[in-house]
């Protein structure tokens, strides 16, 4: 499979669709999933192109992987997460319950 480009959060990435944005910075970009499974319920894309989980752990760079981390960290510490607790998801591949080919985590908390 490859990457299709013209998927939603790639379009999201290059502003042709709009998102309700909490965090981005030349790694990442968070934004509010809009069909909320949690009170909180933010979804947090690498801004370079991989399909899911296993293309970016495979493929992205180890300085950029550690960059991307770094930041999903940055992203819970802001939210005051770290102490009160979240869980974070992620699907691969149709079967596993992917709908969007952009590698996306969930992070979800009640919070
Ligand atoms: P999945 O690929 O199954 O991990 O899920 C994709 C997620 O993206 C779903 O939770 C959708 O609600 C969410 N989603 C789809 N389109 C948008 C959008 N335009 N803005 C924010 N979230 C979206």
């Amino acid at each position: 499979m490859n990457y299709d480009k013209d998927n939603i959060f790639a379009k999201i990435l290059n502003g042709q669709i709009p998102c309700d944005k909490v965090f981005e910075n030349n790694y990442v970009l968070s934004f509010k999933d809009i069909n909320p499974k949690a009170k909180t319920h933010l979804l947090i894309i690498p801004k370079e192109p991989f399909i899911d989980i296993s293309d970016f752990l495979q493929n992205a760079d180890k300085l950029y992987q550690s960059k991307f981390w770094e930041s999903v960290d940055e992203i819970i510490n802001n939210l005051g997460f770290r102490d009160k607790g979240f869980q974070i998801k992620t699907h691969k591949g149709k079967k596993g319950g992917q709908e969007v080919f952009h590698f996306h985590l969930h992070l979800l908390s009640n919070y």
